[in-house]
């Protein structure tokens, strides 16, 4: 069983906290992320249950061992870095075979396990070259599959995929999805990237300031954002996010310009979310707004729309983008039952809006 656990744990330099109270739970097999703003915490975090950091304050449990003082070697977890490095000198075949001969293992036998792990990775045709006759992706899987050899009962990686092109990223982000399923190994990832916060984890935990904002799955979080940092994070393009006036039925804007919107939650001065899906332009000569740009993105296109000083943004599908052109007149209305709100103070949530959630699942 590898269970993880983080209870309070608490990491400072000098005077400085950079990870506060920290409680957090991995369950066996389990994907989570980690992930935030640079600066958040989030590599100290993995740090720590990697034994590379020391820990201030709380304990670290891996199933029913407390680790929290143990070497990194005696952790049993494996760690995939950003900046891997393979041995130049050392075919693919070697390099995953490495961490075995490096503890002893018989050169048969390790080479053995090296290529049934490669075969699992697609690496099957490649066992004798060079890292340097391999792309990027490739070598990002051969760092995997040298990380996976000593079979950790947890899996690390910290921003694994940056280095990346935007396509190679999502490929080798569908095939280590796809690793972890096979293996069932419990994974921590770090990435300050929402996007793949959202794909990759079984649950996530958006970080701010050391704190854990938010622990949820990916539709949760999106659904039901705790705060207005949560919702500005989580998503792209960014949740609107306006203060105004709320009835049910209209939001004012504090320039006047009113659109309509049907909840039951709240009403008065609130910060009101409405994710760009959610709202809608509609071409109408006395609407008040206007369409300032216009970004296709193939089937659907992100319009951006100034409403009386206000710039808001909305995903309009292509096929419904009759009279949405730069320059013209719209009104807009927000999806019913679709709008977020948010105390105006503090920035939390106004409990009981669950007609977003229903509509979704
Ligand atoms: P993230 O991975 O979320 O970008 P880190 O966990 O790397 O953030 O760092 C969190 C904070 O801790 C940052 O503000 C960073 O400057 C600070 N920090 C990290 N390492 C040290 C250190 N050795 N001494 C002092 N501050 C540090
Ligand atoms: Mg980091």
């Amino acid at each position: 069983m590898a269970v993880v656990r983080f209870a309070h744990l608490t990491k400072s330099y000098g005077s400085i906290p950079v990870v506060s109270d920290l409680n957090l739970e991995l369950p066996d097999g389990s994907f989570t992320v980690l992930v935030g703003p640079s600066g958040c915490g989030k590599s100290t975090s993995l740090r720590m249950l990697a034994g590379l950091e020391s820990v201030t304050s709380g304990t670290i449990t891996i199933g029913d061992r407390d680790v929290t003082n143990l070497q990194p070697r005696d952790r049993d977890i494996a760690m995939v870095f950003q900046n891997y490095a393979l041995y130049p000198h050392l075919s693919v075949r070697e390099n995953i075979a490495f961490p075995l001969r490096a503890s002893k293992v018989p050169r048969t036998e390790a080479l053995a396990r090296a290529d049934s792990i490669a075969e699992s990775l697609g690496l099957g045709q490649l066992m004798a070259r060079k890292p340097k006759d391999l792309s990027g992706g490739q070598q990002q899987r051969v760092a995997i599959g040298r990380a996976i050899i000593r079979e950790p009962s947890v899996f690390l990686f910290d921003e694994p995929l940056s280095n990346l092109d935007a396509k190679l990223r999502v490929e080798t982000r569908t095939e280590l999805l796809q690793i972890q399923r096979r293996l069932g190994i419990t994974c921590l990832y770090v990435t300050h990237d929402q996007e793949e916060a959202m794909t990759l984890s079984d649950r996530m935990v958006v970080m701010r300031d050391g704190c854990a904002a938010q622990v949820g799955t990916p539709l949760e979080v999106y659904d039901a954002p705790v705060d207005t940092f949560v919702a500005s994070f989580v998503g792209s393009p960014k949740m609107n996010l306006l203060d105004g006036q709320l009835t049910d039925g209209s939001f004012t804007l504090p320039s006047g310009f009113t659109f309509s919107v049907t909840q039951s939650v709240a009403s008065g001065t609130v910060t009101l979310g409405v994710r760009p899906d959610d709202l809608i332009p509609t071409a109408t000569e006395d609407g008040g707004a206007t369409v300032t740009l216009v970004e296709l993105l193939g089937p659907r296109a992100i319009v951006t729309i100034d409403a009386r000083g206000t710039e808001l943004t909305s995903v309009v599908e292509t096929a419904r983008m009759s009279g949405i052109t730069e320059g013209a007149t719209v009104a807009l209305s927000a999806r019913p039952g679709a709008v977020h709100v948010f105390d105006a103070q503090t920035g939390r949530r106004i409990v009981g809006d669950d007609t977003h959630r229903e509509r979704r699942h």
